[in-house]
């Protein structure tokens, strides 16, 4: 049924049903015509994304709220929920290196069992929300999601193990001893015996969860640095669930690795203008994250073009956290291609997001200072030959303006053929 087209208030179409119909699509007569100016204006009003000149973008400087994009509603985790398949293969939960048993915890979010699903993750992993945020899961268990060629994609299981952990945290249930252990004066010996734990990461924190679980009762975590928490709390640059640490710790002195450092950059100092990336991510992290005292450090004084030296997880995350020292430009400077960059495609896309650039195909050869300080730094190209060999030509250098360098080139220096990455 299809009223006519002037649709008059009469006995048939009393008014409302008029101004309803009127809404539905109908034939122009005529073209609509707007002015360019007008519609650009009228555009600004209605643009969700970000502009592309940027005159209007979020600054970033001292922002450091939780910059990974995986935090889901309860609406949406529930239709990612549902779209799960139960495979009987589960080679999501293959994938998964501490062998979680996602299809169950996904179904059980599917029921609306939060508690349930955050039970089944916190058996298998003590610091599953810290890795429902911070895991690479494109590598890892979404990539062998059976879902991963659908038009919608792999299901997203950091997001869903984020978000059932989280609503476990805010469920505030205290944590107690194993009510089905025999009381404490009826353990056997060996469990009253001293274990100490050196240095409190996530392993560590995750041992001394499994040993109390166990029964043991007298285990000690010993940690050089203010804070517990290790590589998860004073290298990852997110606001981190410290919640999550006093959980583990609830139930029951090393240092991070000495950083590589190319030869070119012997001597350089913080106060140069020159960081390694564990210099510098552990004192971002002490100065942005809550409930950590940035009187002990101050955020690292950065200004103007950083240049950001590596291709890893590790030199994104200090190319975004230069954006947020105060940085103008960021340029992340590799030796190899696009497509031999080691990140994980999500650290990759949030680095471009927040406008960093990538200058692929450069080796660094000198630092130039002036008056003590960093100004520059020279280049070399590298090109690879028909063996596969990565080759540096001396004959075309670079030279990049840089204010600071950080070298983030992590433990790998060289590839299994030996040559330098
Ligand atoms: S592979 Fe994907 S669809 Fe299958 S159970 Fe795992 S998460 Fe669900």
């Amino acid at each position: 049924f299809r009223p006519p087209l002037s649709l008059k208030s009469t006995s048939i179409f009393p008014t409302f049903i008029c101004n309803i119909l009127a809404l539905n699509p109908r034939k122009q007569t005529h073209a609509t015509l707007h002015s360019t100016a007008a519609k650009k204006q009228v555009k600004k009003q209605w643009k969700r994304n970000s502009d592309k000149s940027c005159s209007n973008c979020e600054k970033l400087e001292n922002n450091f709220d939780d910059i990974k994009h995986t935090t889901l509603s309860e609406r949406g985790a529930l239709r990612e929920a549902m779209r799960c398949l139960k495979c009987a293969d589960a080679p999501c939960q293959k994938s998964c290196p501490t062998n979680l048993d996602i299809k169950s915890f996904i179904t059980s979010i599917a029921n609306k069992n939060y508690y349930g699903a955050a039970k089944m993750i916190l058996s298998d992993n003590p610091l599953g929300l810290t890795c429902g945020m911070v895991c690479p899961t494109s590598d890892l268990c979404v990539g062998g999601c059976n879902l991963y060629a659908t038009e919608e994609g792999p299901i997203n299981i950091g997001g869903l193990q984020q978000f059932a952990t989280e609503v476990f945290k805010a469920m505030n249930i205290p944590q107690i001893r194993n009510p089905s252990l025999p009381p404490l004066e009826d353990m056997p010996e060996a469990y009253h015996m001293k274990i100490a734990l050196l240095g409190a990461g996530p392993a560590s924190l995750s041992c001394a969860s499994f040993l109390a679980r166990l029964g043991y009762s007298n285990i000690t975590i010993f940690e050089k640095q203010e804070y517990v928490g290790g590589l998860s709390l004073y290298v990852i640059p997110l606001s981190l669930p410290k919640e999550e640490i006093l959980i583990c710790l609830k139930i029951s002195v090393l240092g991070l690795p000495e950083p590589n450092r190319d030869t070119i950059f012997q001597g350089l100092r913080m106060e140069q203008g020159f960081y390694t990336s564990k210099d510098f991510l552990p004192l971002v992290a002490m100065a942005s994250k809550p409930g950590m005292c940035a009187c002990h450090s101050p955020l690292p004084s950065i200004h103007g073009t950083v240049i950001v030296l590596g291709a890893g997880d590790t030199a994104f995350d200090c190319a975004t956290s230069a954006l947020r020292c105060g940085a103008r430009h960021v340029f992340v400077v590799f030796r190899k291609g696009f497509t031999n960059i080691r990140a994980v495609p999500e650290e990759m896309e949030l680095a471009k997001e927040e406008k960093c650039e990538f200058l692929p195909f450069l080796s660094p050869r000198k630092v130039v200072l002036r008056g003590g300080q960093i100004v520059a730094m020279e280049f070399v190209r590298t090109e690879q030959d028909s063996d596969g060999n990565w080759k540096e030509d001396e004959d075309q250098v670079v030279r990049l303006k840089a204010d600071v360098v950080i070298s983030a080139f992590g433990s790998i220096l060289s590839d299994n053929k030996g040559n330098p990455y």
